[in-house]
This record gives C-alpha cells, sequence and structure tokens, in this order.
C-alpha cells in the first residue's frame, strides 16, 4: 500500500490508535495515498514531524448536552469540538448535527478540513464539531433549546481568533442564529464568532449559496481546462437536497446544464424537465418535509425509494452533494457504464476508496470534495474579513471573489500535480497543494 517509509510509519501508528474510527482512517489513508512524492522531495517534513503532528488533533472537546423536549422531559446528547490543526489561522469548520456523529466522523471532517482550507487560500486552519442530535421531527423550540445548551458548552472553547464553527448537515441559518445569540448571551461579545450569520447580524450575502456554487465553479473550470468542454448542454445527477444540492442545481442551470435528479436518505426524484429547485427549496427549507413530495407536486417528475438509485440515472456529469460514502464501487461502475464523464464532490468523501478506483480506471475527470467544496468555507472566511472590517460587501463581489477562488483551487491543484510527477491528477494535487502549505508553516512554527 505505501512504498514510502515515513508515510507506512504512521499511517500504522493512526491505525493502531485509531482503528475504531473508520471514517477518519480512510480520510487519512486516502490523503497519505497521494503524498508520496512530496515527502520524498520535502525531507524536512520527516525531521520535523509533521505526518505525525497532522493526524493528531491539537485539542478534542468532547461535552454533555442536556436540553428540555416539548413534553417537559430531559433529553441527553453528545457534543463535540475537534480543533485539529491551528498552523495557518484559527480553526474553522463547520456543525453537524446528525444521529451518525460521533468522534471519528467528526475527527475525518476535521483533518479534511485542514487541506480545505489551506486550498481557499484564506489564513484559516482546520476543525469541526458537532452533535449526535437529530432534528428530524423535532419543534423549532426544540431546536432552539438544544442550540442555546450546545452552545452554552461551546461558547468556552471559541472565539473570533482562535476556533469559529459555522454549518454543515442539518445545520443552516436558523441554528447558526440560535447558537450566535446564545454566544452573545453569555460572554457579552458581539463578535464574528460563527460563520454563516443572517444578513442583518454580520453575515455575508452569498454565503448560503457559496458551497453549490462553488462546486459547479469548480466543475465549470476544471472542463474548461482539462477537456475544453462545459456545462453547456449536459445533464446532470446531483444527490441530496440541502444547501449544496439545492444551489448546485441553481448554478448547473444557469451554466446551461439540466439537473434532473435531487434526493433525501429516503429515496429520489426524477425529472426529465429538469428540476424545479423553487419546489425543492419550498420543500426542504420551508416546510422542512421529504423530498417524495416534489414528485406530487410536478407533473411529470417520479419518485424512487431508496436513495442510491440516483447513480443509476444516466447523465454527463454527477455531483454527490448528500453525505459520506454515498456512492460505492457499484453505483461508481452503474455511472460509468451510463457514460459519465465527470465526478465532482459538493458532500465530504461522498466516494469510497472503490468508487474513486473506478473512476480513476474510466479516466473520468475527478473533482475531489476537499478542493471542490471548499467554496462554502471561502466565503466563510470572506464573511470574518468583512466582520473584521466592520463593512459587507455586495452579492456580485463576493460572488467574483468565489468564482476567482475556485478557479485558483483548479489552478494550483493543477500545477503541483505536475510539480510531483501526476500531471492532470486533480485529487493528488489537491492533497499535494493544500498539504505543503500547511505542513511549511508547521515546520517554521516549531515543535
Ligand atoms: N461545513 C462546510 C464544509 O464542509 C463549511 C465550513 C465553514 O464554513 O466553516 O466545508
Amino acid at each position: 500500500m505505501f512504498t514510502n517509509e515515513y508515510l507506512k510509519r504512521v499511517y500504522e501508528q493512526v491505525e493502531q490508535r485509531d482503528g475504531d474510527q473508520p471514517e477518519f482512517l480512510q480520510a487519512v489513508k486516502e490523503v497519505f495515498e497521494t503524498l508520496e512524492p512530496v515527502v520524498e522531495k520535502h525531507p524536512e517534513y520527516e525531521k520535523n514531524g509533521v505526518l505525525e503532528r497532522i493526524v493528531e488533533p491539537e485539542r478534542v472537546v468532547k461535552f454533555r448536552v442536556a436540553w428540555v423536549d416539548d413534553e417537559g422531559k430531559v433529553q441527553v446528547n453528545r457534543g463535540y469540538r475537534v480543533q485539529f490543526n491551528s498552523a495557518i489561522g484559527p480553526y474553522k469548520g463547520g456543525l453537524r448535527f446528525h444521529p451518525t456523529v460521533n468522534e471519528g466522523v467528526i475527527k475525518f471532517l476535521g483533518f479534511e478540513q485542514i487541506l480545505k482550507n489551506s486550498l481557499t487560500t484564506l489564513p484559516m486552519g482546520g476543525g469541526k464539531g458537532g452533535s449526535d442530535f437529530n432534528p428530524k421531527g423535532k419543534s423549532d423550540a426544540e431546536v432552539m433549546r438544544f442550540c442555546q445548551a450546545f452552545m452554552t458548552e461551546l461558547c468556552r472553547h471559541i472565539g473570533q481568533f482562535t476556533d469559529v464553527p459555522a454549518g454543515d448537515i442539518n445545520v443552516g441559518g436558523r441554528e447558526i442564529g440560535y447558537l450566535f445569540g446564545q454566544y452573545k448571551r453569555i460572554r457579552d461579545e458581539y463578535s464574528g464568532v460563527l460563520t454563516g450569520k443572517g444578513l442583518e447580524f454580520g453575515g455575508s450575502l452569498a454565503r448560503t449559496e457559496a458551497t453549490g456554487y462553488g462546486v459547479c465553479y469548480y466543475t465549470q473550470e476544471a472542463l474548461r481546462v482539462l477537456r475544453n468542454d462545459s456545462f453547456e448542454g449536459k445533464t446532470v445527477v446531483i444527490s441530496g437536497s440541502g444547501n449544496v444540492a439545492i444551489y448546485a442545481a441553481q448554478k448547473a442551470e444557469q451554466l446551461g446544464a439540466k439537473v434532473v435528479t435531487v434526493s433525501d436518505s429516503n429515496g429520489y426524484v426524477y425529472d426529465p424537465n429538469g428540476i424545479n429547485v423553487d419546489v425543492v427549496k419550498q420543500i426542504k427549507e420551508v416546510e422542512r418535509g421529504r423530498i417524495k413530495e416534489y414528485a406530487e407536486r410536478v407533473p411529470g417528475a417520479e419518485y424512487h425509494e431508496g436513495c442510491s438509485g440516483v447513480w443509476t440515472v444516466k447523465c454527463d456529469i454527477a455531483l454527490p452533494c448528500a453525505t459520506q460514502n454515498e456512492i460505492d464501487e457499484e453505483s461508481a461502475k452503474a455511472l460509468v457504464a451510463n457514460g459519465v464523464q465527470a465526478v465532482v464532490e459538493g458532500a465530504n468523501m461522498p466516494s469510497t476508496p472503490e468508487a474513486i478506483a473506478v473512476y480513476q480506471d474510466a479516466g473520468l475527470l475527478y473533482g475531489p470534495a476537499k478542493a471542490a467544496n471548499a467554496g462554502g468555507v471561502a466565503v466563510s472566511g470572506l464573511e470574518m474579513s468583512q466582520n473584521s472590517y466592520r463593512l459587507s460587501w455586495t452579492f456580485e463581489e463576493v460572488d467574483a471573489k468565489l468564482k476567482n477562488i475556485m478557479e485558483t483551487i483548479v489552478a494550483e491543484s493543477l500545477a503541483a500535480a505536475k510539480e510531483y510527477g501526476h500531471e492532470g491528477d486533480l485529487m493528488l494535487g489537491a492533497n499535494a497543494a493544500g498539504f505543503v502549505k500547511v505542513a511549511n508553516a508547521m515546520v517554521a512554527q516549531g515543535v
């Protein structure tokens, strides 16, 4: 698996220590497998223990979140904040509320965030947090009380110069509002301690759209540079129906493609006439309902039970925007058999290692998550800049900066791929470019 001794030794250490955290091991392995030419060119990384240090979070905070439900019963959840790496800036990364959240999941997300944030070119370290709280079926008041209880503990660990959380799965504008209110109440401080805030209280225009738009800007640029192609006239399959999927669908359509699917954890919708984004927004964001309802409202649309079926729909471009490991080997083979040309990741680590191998064998254009979905955290970084300046940029200004950042990520990934002898490899390039900047900062700052 690893021919390089240093990578092998450190990976074995991680396996020994964190063998019970499969998602974290998967994320580390994927990165390490691409770093061989990098560590061989930079012997100073081994001398300075960079790999040993980068796989160990600087701090892991794990806490009890007790809150009272609408029946007056006390509920207890677990909260996490992994402060993974602060070499290039304050810890930065979202909060995820989902029953599958555990320490290993937050560590995989935090580890990805280190390299992703580095790729944005903005000064942000890597972090991630969340809880096993399931917001599905909870009332608005319950979500508010949970957020307040969560922040009552989290507030002592974060701050505008130390750690700046944002949203992730099931943490959107509503939750950030409740979290921000509680931070302000307890700390008596009005600062940019969270990003993804409402526009009335320090949020940035285009933050809501940023991840999805960014995925499409990245795809458009990679298609242009590597294939002399574009979204124009393409059929696109998108999974998920949250914030990333909705705005990826909107931008892909604006760029001339037809998006034919969206999904949730129960099933997927196929709309041969092109997904109506306004209907998805109404169902998911306003009514907080299930995607099944789309087919009940839009003539010609079909609903299919089971979310992995979405990968059997014929398309030119696939944008997985739901969750980790949503495309396995079988789904990847189905995509290839149906003639897919590009797979670009909106979700974090949506492809299993076996699926990635299928893309590579088929010679697809493969855009890895930490590069392709960096637009969300990039605009979070721009929100921090606006908060520090005490001003706000227009939608057009932020959108232009986002587009520029995504195009730069493609360029820097390709430059690194070339430098390390793997021309055209967007995955190796992203890992190498993101890693080198953090590693150099770690070396410069000493142990
Ligand atoms: N959760 C997003 C991500 O995976 C955004 C994090 C942020 O804005 O800090 O990158």
